[in-house]
């Protein structure tokens, strides 16, 4: 079992109580939270932690390849642990955020990349629609 303190060790980041906090707590959900969930989140078990933290350590986190940063439309960043490449679909009524799996998603890029001639570094892919708990209320 890798801890988080060898995660953020490997990455060269200074290992402190609110880096471990963050990182496990998105580590631990898929629900791709905003800094202000995040800090909402941690503020009862680490009373000193404060949203300017949140925001520092999430942007190192980025540069570092820790934690990807979505942007779906909503106005903030969204930060998910996994960050392998994976499409989101958004509920446009409660504003969840899902992951799903698709096939092909690489032969997408290849597209792409043929037809623009760009190299392409990465991508966002993200649905809208209505969620099956908002569908069934
Ligand atoms: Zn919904
Ligand atoms: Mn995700």
């Amino acid at each position: 079992m890798i801890t988080i303190t060898e995660v953020l060790r490997e990455k060269g980041l200074k290992v402190t109580p609110q880096r471990i906090a963050i990182y496990a707590m998105l580590s631990g959900t898929k629900s791709h939270p905003s800094a202000e969930e995040i800090y909402k989140a941690l503020m009862p078990t680490n009373p000193t932690i404060s949203l300017a933290t949140v925001y520092k350590t999430l942007d190192s986190f980025k540069t570092t390849g820790l934690v990807q940063e979505l942007s779906v439309g909503n106005g903030r960043s969204n930060y998910d642990a996994n960050v392998l490449p994976h499409p989101h679909i958004v509920c446009t009524n409660c504003g969840k955020i899902f992951d799903f799996e698709i096939q092909g998603l690489s032969s997408l890029r290849n597209q792409v990349a043929d037809q623009t001639d760009f190299i392409v570094e990465g991508e966002q892919l993200t649905f809208y629609g209505i969620c099956p708990a908002c569908r069934h209320n």
